[in-house]
Order: C-alpha cells, then sequence, then structure tokens
C-alpha cells in the first residue's frame, strides 16, 4: 500500500463559494523554469481541491471536488518537465482526481486565481525541484561586498525581463506579446554586456517562464549585482501613446499620474505570477521589506543618476516619452542596496513602436543605447574593486592603440564588439559625442584589453628575418603582429623595431 504523505503545503485548500454545477478544467499549461514545473488549470468557476504527495514512485495527486475535467492532457508537451505524465479518473461519481506521475520528488504548492483580462479562472500549481529544502520565506539577505574577494572583478549588472509564463504582460498590435519582446531585448543587453571587457550581465529569467519578486532580488543578490534593470513594454488605451520611458522607485508617491498608474499595473501583474507573493505571503515579506526600505535611499539617488545616463544614450536612438528620470513605487525595484532602473522600452499598443519592438535590427539598436548609458556611468563612477576601476586607478599601462577606418555597414557598436573595447571609451578616444560614425573616418580604438595592450616584448629584424619566421619564433600569428604594429604589408627592413604580443 503506498504511504500517503501529507505535506504542511499539500493541506492548503480553497473554500471557495460552491455553485450549483460542477466546475470543469477546461485547458491545462504548463511551463518550466530553472526552479519548477508550473501546471495551470483553467477552470469555468473556482473550485475546492486538495493537493497530496505519494513516495515511490513520486506522484502528486490533485483531488478536484465537484468537478469535471474536459481538458486532454494528452495534448501537453511535458518533455521539459518534471512531470512524466498525467492521468485523471472520475470519484465519487462527482469528483476528479488528477494524477501526476513525477520524474523525482518534487515539492507541490499551488493558489488559486480569479478572472483577469487574459484568463478566466485557474488552480496554479507549482512543482518544486526537491533537491533541497524548498526555498523558505527568509528574509532578504543585504549582502556587504568583499572587496578583497573581488579585486578587478566584473561590473555585473542584473537583467530583468518582465512577465513571462502565463503572465503574457501587455498585449499590443498583431497580438504582440509584452514577455516575448522584453526577453529578446534583455538578450541583446545581455550579449552585449557579455563582450563588454569588465561587465557581466545576470539574467533573472531566460525563457518564457514566471519568477517571483522575492526569488529576482535573490537572484541579483547572490551575484552581488552593481545594477538592477527590469526590461518592460509600455500599453495604453491611447493608440497614439509612444515613446521609452525610465522609471526609478520613489519613496513618496509618484512623480506623475501616469507613473503611479503604472507602477499598480506592472506591480498587479507581478502579483498574479509570483507564487509566493499570493499564497506563501508571511511576516518576513514585511520585515524585509522595512529592512530594504533603510538602505534604499542612497541606490535610488545612484538609480536616478544612472536613469539620466540611460536617457542621454537613449535618446539619440530611440523616441523619449520623457526626458527625465520617472518615480514610481515599483515593487520590482525594491532591490535593497542595488540601484535599479524599470525601461519601458516603447508602446507595444502604438503601431510605430510595436513595429519597432518586433524588429531584432531596432531590438539591437535599443539594447546598444542601454548598454552605452550604464557604461557611460560606470566609467565615470566605478565600483571599487572592479576592473574599470582598476583600469583608471592605473592609466599607466602601455596601451595598444590601433586605427581603424571605417567601412560601409559598419556600427560603432559592432566595431567595439569586434575589438573588445566599450562604446564609451570608443567615443572618448576618438572625442565623440554621438554614436554615428561615416564612411572613411579613422578612429582610434583604444586598447583597453589588459591581455592584449600589457605585454609585449620588442623584437629588433635582423638580416635574413622574414616576419613569418619571427612569428614561428615568438609563436604568435602574423595577424596579431601585423595589428601590433599596424602594418600594412609584411615587408621588414633591417633595423625595424616590431612589437610582439606574447598574451
Ligand atoms: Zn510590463
Amino acid at each position: 500500500m503506498a504511504f500517503r504523505s501529507f505535506s504542511a503545503l499539500s493541506l492548503l485548500c480553497f473554500f471557495c463559494l460552491t455553485s450549483a454545477q460542477a466546475a470543469v478544467v477546461e485547458n491545462a499549461r504548463t511551463w518550466r523554469s530553472p526552479e519548477y514545473t508550473r501546471l495551470v488549470f483553467d477552470l469555468n468557476s473556482t473550485i475546492e481541491y486538495t493537493i497530496s504527495t505519494l513516495a515511490n514512485p513520486d506522484r502528486v495527486v490533485i483531488d478536484l471536488l465537484d468537478t469535471q475535467v474536459v481538458a486532454d492532457f494528452t495534448n501537453l508537451d511535458l518533455s521539459n518537465t518534471s512531470i512524466a505524465s498525467i492521468n485523471s479518473s472520475v470519484l465519487n461519481k462527482q469528483d476528479m482526481q488528477v494524477v501526476l506521475q513525477m520524474r523525482s520528488k518534487v515539492d507541490p504548492r499551488s493558489f488559486a486565481l480569479g478572472e483577469n483580462e487574459q484568463y478566466g479562472n485557474r488552480l496554479v500549481i507549482d512543482l518544486y525541484d526537491s533537491k533541497e529544502e524548498p526555498k523558505s520565506a527568509a528574509p532578504v539577505v543585504i549582502t556587504s561586498v568583499n572587496d578583497i574577494d573581488l579585486a578587478k572583478r566584473d561590473i555585473v549588472v542584473a537583467i530583468s525581463a518582465g512577465h513571462g509564463g502565463d503572465d503574457p504582460g501587455a498585449i499590443g498590435i498583431s497580438r504582440l506579446q509584452e514577455k516575448h519582446v522584453v526577453l529578446a531585448i534583455a538578450k541583446e543587453v545581455q550579449s552585449r554586456i557579455n563582450s563588454t571587457p569588465g561587465y557581466k550581465a545576470v539574467m533573472i529569467r531566460d525563457g518564457d517562464y514566471y519568477v517571483g519578486l522575492r526569488t529576482q532580488i535573490e537572484i541579483a543578490h547572490k551575484h552581488n549585482a552593481d545594477l538592477f534593470i527590469a526590461i518592460h513594454a509600455d500599453a495604453a488605451e491611447r493608440a497614439s501613446a509612444n515613446g521609452a520611458t525610465i522609471y526609478a522607485l520613489s519613496h513618496n508617491g509618484a512623480t506623475s499620474e501616469q507613473a503611479s498608474r503604472l507602477a499598480q499595473m506592472e506591480n498587479s501583474t507581478d502579483l498574479i505570477g509570483g507564487v509566493g507573493s499570493v499564497s506563501l505571503v508571511d511576516k518576513d515579506e514585511v520585515l524585509a521589506s522595512v529592512l530594504l526600505d533603510m538602505s534604499m535611499t542612497a541606490s535610488v539617488a545612484t538609480s536616478l543618476e544612472i536613469g539620466n545616463s540611460l536617457i542621454a544614450s537613449l535618446g539619440q536612438t530611440t523616441k523619449m516619452r520623457r526626458t527625465t528620470v520617472e518615480q514610481a513605487a515599483f515593487v520590482v525595484l525594491k532591490s535593497a542596496d542595488i540601484p535599479s532602473l524599470l525601461i519601458e522600452s516603447g508602446y507595444i499598443t502604438n503601431d510605430a513602436d510595436a513595429k519597432n519592438l518586433d524588429s531584432p535590427r531596432w531590438r539591437q539598436k535599443f539594447a546598444d543605447a542601454v548598454v552605452e548609458g550604464i557604461t557611460h556611468w560606470f566609467y565615470q563612477r566605478p565600483p571599487r574593486g572592479s576592473l574599470i576601476a582598476w583600469q583608471q586607478a592605473n592609466p599607466q599601462q602601455p596601451r595598444l592603440d590601433v586605427s581603424y577606418t571605417v567601412k560601409r555597414g559598419d556600427s560603432l557598436s559592432e566595431l567595439a564588439d569586434q575589438f573588445g573595447v566599450t562604446m564609451t571609451s570608443l567615443k572618448f578616444a576618438n572625442e565623440m559625442d554621438t554614436s554615428s560614425i561615416q564612411v572613411g573616418q579613422i578612429l582610434t580604438i583604444p586598447g583597453t584589453t589588459l591581455e592584449i595592450a600589457a605585454v609585449f616584448t620588442e623584437h629588433t629584424i635582423t638580416r635574413g628575418e622574414t616576419l613569418s619566421q619571427i612569428a614561428l619564433t615568438y609563436s604568435v600569428t602574423m595577424a596579431s603582429i601585423r595589428a601590433s604594429n599596424q602594418l600594412k604589408s609584411d615587408t621588414i627592413r633591417i633595423g625595424q623595431v616590431l612589437k610582439i604580443p606574447t598574451s
């Protein structure tokens, strides 16, 4: 006989108003996040239910009282979930029992959701992978940065693509979903940050799933993030509303009616998707937010500065709805000592903006500008212990500047990528105010990559030597010698001194 264990969580039961007619499970959906499999039942009304787990083999049993199942579970793609199969059967002629055969042990958490604009009544079951204790609702730990361990560390930018999973966010023109476009933008920002020396990106989500607020903040803290950016897309009933807006947290109410409405909207969608916020809310949450508030004043000021830097760079590629940083009480920006910004990248409900948001080319440009705004600010105020701070404190390092003639189709961001330098340092080295470059323009590429710039030896050419022999002698490529010496051909002359990169 299988032992039926009821954990504390499995006893959660929602006693809702019972309707005369049986409830119906009309549809089922699954999502996979790094930590759990989410199973959602779409219902025609509220239901009562219990959830329990069984071991050997691992199963989750969902009893739905006075309910019929018309959903076809065989259509569900369970391939990347922890569920092996789903079966349902009738109990007592009127109740349904749904049994999930699990691939491994899970800790189920569940909650019911009422109707909203996108969905009807839902029962949401999150099956947490049971490698460890399910995440307890411990207060968020405010970590201090250890400078010694982090010498020449990367500046860490946590990127949160808004919404995800069964929370699509705003739905725009041609059914464009906010959750998809903001993830695409976030990935562009990630790749640009990661290709910038001295920076590292941390993705809060990198797939189509929802990450709760508490977990978002935990992830940012776990990685000692220096900056947290949440990427969203706006929606408005007025189709003409357009442009990007940068938001920071405010303690004293919103700076505008618009900011206040938006905060309400984004906060409530976070509640819908955020598992912890609905069924597992507890006193610690309040305590945590008090702790957070205490250390947040400084980061709000910094957030505003970085926000202004973002507006300056974004303003060159995209229309800004506001040219100052808006402030409102966004829950998602409450990440304690980490400066945090929310970027509304445009209106998904506006024709031109939606076209942009849907365009990979535009998203690339937009991401470039975001990263430029970020690096520009950190260039002026690098955190202690970071590589960028170290580089600025050691300006005497040998630098290898290279000249480059702009070709048709080049963009400053691609050149920065190609040479492994930041756009900010490129603009700085060339005294440029904007990112626009012209064919034929000669750019100085600053040698900021220490590995390349710092280490080379000199070789004086003697009679009979060739470039290929020298390359062979030093185990380097001919191309690297050409680049280090800005050679236009392979012709060398006796007595000429060559720099040989030795890294
Ligand atoms: Zn949003």
